[in-house]
């Protein structure tokens, strides 16, 4: 195994020479890259994959976030911006406080923490979503009236007739690049309401890989609704 470094990230790889045509890579589940090269090809290895070092780099972290997204006792931490925090609970005056592997919300005797918690979380996402939106309504040219955080049972979000936009507050356990491309797709249907091809051309322009990120979606929706302390969270 050699290793490589892109942007700071350590990609291990393996260069296999076979009796091929074409310069291929994979990357194996496991996170190591395997580069498949002509018997005969002149191009350096790691010219190749330099060449390609975008897509890895975005497979690699995907990889990455699955990996740790199925391991055990995830499921008792709390999933935020797409990391696992754990959850410790106090009493006191009401506070939530954020470090780099744990938050720490405090809630007073009688009070239901994760009910403190939850409102906490809307308004965060509410101001991130406020910053997508801005910045995405005016590059993609779409007007919307207002937009609401909702507990959404079976949507990341939905734009209404009357162009107000609707997000799921579950959209905060999500890594940005989820919440953006949610983002994106909600502004487009302001301009075509159905998912037909001019709604996925348009969406393509913003978000090329969209086909990707529908897959994470309903990767991180199983998720969420296996987590326990979501799952808390939303109880009614
Ligand atoms: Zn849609």
């Amino acid at each position: 195994m050699e290793y490589l470094d892109i942007e700071g990230t350590r990609i291990p790889y393996v260069v296999d020479y076979r009796n091929v045509k074409y310069m291929r890579l994979e990357l194996k589940p496991d996170g190591h890259l395997l580069v498949v090269m002509p018997k005969k090809s002149t191009v350096k290895p790691v010219d190749f994959i330099m060449d390609k070092k975008d897509w890895i780099l975005r497979k690699f972290r995907e990889i990455n976030s699955y990996r740790e997204l199925s391991s055990n006792g995830n499921e008792n931490k709390l999933l935020l911006y797409g990391r696992f925090y754990d959850l410790e609970i106090k009493r006191g005056k009401y506070s939530v406080a954020l470090f780099e592997d744990k938050i720490v919300v405090s809630a007073p005797d009688g009070r239901n923490p994760y009910v403190y918690l939850k409102n906490w979380i809307k308004k965060e996402l509410g101001n991130e979503l406020e910053r997508y939106l801005s910045q995405y309504s005016s590059l993609m040219n779409v007007r919307f009236n207002r937009f609401l955080i909702k507990a959404h049972r079976s949507k990341w979000g939905s734009c209404s007739a009357k162009k107000n936009l609707n997000f799921n507050i579950k959209l905060a356990a999500l890594p940005e690049e989820l919440v953006e491309y949610v983002i994106i797709h909600e502004l487009t249907h302001l301009v075509e309401r159905k998912h037909n091809r001019h709604f996925w051309l348009r969406v393509s322009k913003y978000c090329p890989d969209y086909r990707e990120k529908e897959k994470m979606l309903a990767k991180y929706w199983y998720i969420i609704h296996n987590n326990r302390i979501w799952n808390k969270m939303l109880e009614k």
